[in-house]
């Protein structure tokens, strides 16, 4: 018998009949023995996802204002999943406890949590398979990073005694048994790690899309479902946007050389998107894998006669940069300007200070300060260094009227990213779409 390993999202649990459809799926095929659950999510674009409700109740004890309210939308929305699915399940004192720790002052990480843990009884209820509480198999460190090696021991031993379980996603356990989540949209580092441990065939992430699209489908009407892309590009486009699967959630499987399917619990007839360590699709200019972007970036633009003569130069900014806790994500540089692009979650309230500091530490002639920035990745293997690709790409901007504030090419020969105005996000990407894909 093979190991297959799936991770259903919120919306594919977000009610009973959405879990009906996810039990049908596995249960079409026997190798589908592990399924990691995320938390309920939303049933129509204007619902709240489960965990979202959780750090509001966890916000609100923290202020010491009451949160029975909320707390009642939670315990409703899991007693009606558990009534509609007919399940023989009480999860009356689960939900009391739960209440009261976060009352008690339980951390931001143990509320948010809870979704995952208290959707997984229910989804190992309705499929009859073993429930494994991922405190106890998957864990972190004491500095709060997550201990591969551990829990792969640790988990990887505890499957091989289990044909078939439902693992919680999200969360595991401190050296101290305190709970530590991942970030947002963690469930999916979870399903890698679950499929690294059993060994899996495949790692499958059920998802609410046929796979992962040529771009954001809020951005650019139904774009094509990428086929099949290399580890390498998937990594690039979830840590540059495309939110469909957690950035991280590609080492675990990487290491092992486990293929990951990404399918569509509302269409598991589509194929979807199968990412391998190689592909042989040779790449012709005019044809990239994706496009994916993020807002809310500031950019430093630093220029000094002269800059690149000045040793050190590079290393003071830098300096100043890691003594305010700052961390940067892109420095593309010319001969006598230097251009730092950072998250704005990075630089709050720190922007004034740092700009002086790099006044003092370098001299410049000036430093600008552009905020309201959006990041746009054309993502494709070994695309970067052909001239068409370049060509096409700042021509398809430039007609629609798109302003480039700054091109980082990359080391990586398969990314090219562009820095725009936020207000011109959407239209950039849509462009570049159209240019490369099609309208
Ligand atoms: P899940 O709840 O299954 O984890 P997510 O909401 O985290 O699902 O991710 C799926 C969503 O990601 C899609 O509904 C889509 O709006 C968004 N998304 C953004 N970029 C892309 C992309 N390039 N391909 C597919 N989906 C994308
Ligand atoms: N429920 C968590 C979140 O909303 C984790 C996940 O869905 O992957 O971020
Ligand atoms: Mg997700």
């Amino acid at each position: 018998m093979g190991v297959k390993v799936c991770k259903f999202g919120g919306s594919s649990l977000a009610d009973a009949a959405q879990i009906q459809k996810a039990k049908e799926i596995i249960q079409s095929d026997p190798d589908r023995r592990y399924i990691v659950a995320s938390a309920p999510g939303k049933r129509s674009s204007e619902d709240q996802k489960i965990t979202d409700l959780f750090y509001l109740c966890h916000a609100h004890a923290k202020q010491g204002i009451a949160f029975d309210e909320v707390f009642k939308l939670i315990a409703d929305r899991y007693q009606g999943i558990v009534a509609d699915l007919g399940l023989d399940l009480d999860l009356t004192a689960h939900l009391e406890k739960t209440q009261q720790d976060i009352a008690a002052g339980a951390s931001e990480d143990y509320a948010a949590s809870r979704g995952e843990f208290l959707n997984g009884p229910i989804i190992a209820a309705s499929l009859g398979y073993e429930f494994i509480d991922p405190a106890e198999v998957i864990f972190f460190d004491g500095s709060g990073r997550f201990d591969a090696e551990k829990t792969q021991e640790v988990l990887s031993e505890r499957l091989s005694k289990i044909e078939r379980a439902v693992v919680p996603g999200f969360f595991g356990s401190l050296p101290d048994g305190q709970i530590k989540t991942f970030s947002r949209g963690g469930s999916d580092i979870t399903g890698a790690i679950v499929a690294r441990a059993a060994g899996a065939d495949v790692y499958e992430n059920w998802t609410d899309v046929s796979g992962l699209l040529r771009t954001d489908p809020r951005i650019v009407d139904q774009p094509q479902t990428i086929d099949t892309l290399t580890y390498r590009e998937l990594r690039e486009l979830a840590y540059m946007g495309a939110s469909v699967m957690h950035d991280e959630a590609i080492f675990p499987v990487r290491a092992a050389g486990i293929p990951i399917n990404i399918r569509n619990t509302n269409a598991p007839e589509h194929p979807g998107t199968l990412i391998v360590a190689q592909t042989d699709a040779q790449v012709s200019a005019g044809c990239i894998t994706g496009i994916a972007g993020r807002k809310d970036f500031t950019v430093l633009a630093i220029e000094k006669t002269l800059m690149n003569t000045e040793m050190g130069f590079g290393r003071r900014i830098l300096e100043v940069l890691e003594v305010n806790g700052v961390s940067f994500e892109h420095m593309p540089s010319g001969i006598d300007t230097m251009s730092i692009v950072i998250a704005d979650s990075e630089l709050e309230g720190k922007v004034n200070k740092v700009v002086e500091e790099i006044k003092m530490a370098v001299k410049p002639d000036n430093v600008s300060v552009y905020p309201n920035m959006a990041l746009i990745a054309t993502v494709g293997q070994g695309m970067a260094h052909s001239l068409g690709v370049s060509a096409k790409l700042f021509g398809s901007l430039s007609e629609a009227g798109v302003n480039i504030r700054m091109i980082d090419q990359g080391s990586s020969e398969m990314n090219i990213i562009v820095g725009v105005e936020a207000s011109d996000f959407e239209k950039a990407v849509q462009a570049i779409y159209a240019a490369f894909v099609g309208a």
